[in-house]
């Protein structure tokens, strides 16, 4: 397991397209009340990661609004990039998460220098990992169609390596593909 993926601009690229591909899809579908909808982008700050000439476009989280009137419905669809409401991104939280495993002061003093996340930022995300995780929903009916099962004290390491992809990040993109359904309306719930 490496940090090479978050030093490559085009996994970036290639998240923020899927977002967008994401919302586009949602879109089309249109409000459950027949109505149309439109942009209602969150504002998002994430802190760290991301390549300068991408920064403007990571600002925003998509989500869309219905335009009739009495109905003003929120449709968020789901996200590769933005892992809840932290201001670290989906991308961040799963592979640097993977590549601490036990949080040791060497593993985390190298992330620190890195992406710039805290000893304590680690072992949070580490305990969403091994606690909140394990418990929602979404894995615990995913969880099923991984075989063998995925080691859930390893997560998320264990659960990254069942997405080897071709290149740097491939994996880590189709990892974060497998998460998205998280990261819709209702797995808000989740935000640390
Ligand atoms: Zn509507």
């Amino acid at each position: 397991m490496s940090h090479g993926p978050l030093l490559d601009a085009r996994v970036w690229q290639l998240l923020l397209e899927a977002d967008r591909e994401l919302a586009e899809k949602a879109r089309a579908q249109g409000c459950s009340c027949g109505g149309k909808l439109h942009s209602a982008r969150y504002p998002r700050k994430p802190r760290r990661g991301v390549p300068l000439e991408l920064r403007e476009d990571y600002r925003w989280r998509e989500s869309l609004c219905c335009e009739r009137e009495g109905c003003r419905r929120r449709t968020t669809p789901p996200s590769l990039r933005f892992l809840g409401r932290r201001v670290y991104l989906g991308a961040l939280v799963v592979l640097v998460s993977a590549i601490t495993g036990g949080v040791t002061e060497r593993r985390a003093a190298a992330m620190r220098a890195l992406v710039g996340v805290s000893t304590r930022t680690l072992q949070r995300w580490r305990a969403w990992w091994l606690v909140t995780f394990p418990e929602k929903v979404f894995w615990r009916e995913a969880k099923g169609r991984l075989a063998p099962p995925v080691d859930e004290a390893r997560l998320p390491a264990s659960l990254l390596e069942r997405f080897p992809g071709e290149g740097a990040g491939d994996g880590l993109v189709a990892c974060l593909r497998f998460l998205a359904p998280i990261t819709t309306s209702k797995g808000y719930a989740m935000a640390v």
